[in-house]
């Protein structure tokens, strides 16, 4: 398999675009998850005076308190809501992707499958759900730009093995997924700025849906 350089963006096999490696950058904290990225400075935690885990009973209750940890009280814009699986494989590269694009206050919506519940979702009422949660992301952050991701291997989708290891035809196949998605989202709340990536186990893929919306010619 022939290896691309840094940043290629040589068209790839399966048809997609093939993102600059970001898994190889070095230097940072690769398994900072990306919903962490948001605002570092505020939600880095102070030096424990003790370090020691500090216990509390609440208002003289059963509840207790069994970490001190600082949370910024700033309210916050989100620069992008992100619906993705909750498969944690690819978290490390998809953090990176996120910083790369700018995204450091997300909304993340995190369901069995990501975009699936978009494009081809078990039920109906899955649809109705992940609009409605990007819908409150904006009407309480300001959300104007929505990234859907689809991964490879996903259990939601039958594992790689629904393809029968083919992973050229899975590819093809989320393409389609997160161009279904894109759309049926875009109907859904108008005015909507939406992205689709393909993660899979070598790299992230823009699967163009910005590109295929803006393209088609008005009806
Ligand atoms: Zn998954």
């Amino acid at each position: 398999m022939a290896v691309l350089p840094r940043g290629s963006h040589t068209p790839h096999p399966r048809g997609l675009v093939r993102q600059k490696n970001y898994w190889d950058m070095s230097g940072e904290d690769v398994y900072e998850l990306f919903y962490r990225a948001r605002d570092r400075e505020a939600t880095r935690r102070p030096e424990a005076p003790s370090g020691k885990i500090v216990l509390r009973v609440l208002n003289e209750g059963s509840v207790k308190k069994v970490l001190h940890f600082d949370s910024p009280r700033e309210w916050y814009v989100c620069d992008a809501a992100i619906v993705l699986c909750f498969d944690s494989r690819f978290d490390a590269g998809f953090s990176k992707f996120l910083k790369h694009l700018g995204v450091t206050t997300p909304d993340p919506i995190r369901i069995a499958g990501g975009a699936k519940a978009l494009a081809s979702p078990d039920r109906e009422s899955d649809r109705a759900f992940v609009v409605e949660q990007i819908q409150k992301s904006a009407n309480l952050h300001g959300t104007k730009r929505v990234i859907l991701m689809l991964h490879s291997d996903c259990g939601a989708y039958g594992r790689l093995a629904k393809f029968k290891g083919d992973a050229a035809a899975e590819a093809a196949h989320h393409q389609r997924e997160l161009h279904r998605a894109a759309e049926y989202l875009r109907a859904a709340i108008p005015g909507l700025e939406v992205e689709g990536y393909f993660v899979d186990f070598e790299g992230i893929w823009d699967a163009e849906v910005a590109v295929a919306e803006e393209a088609r010619p008005a009806v």
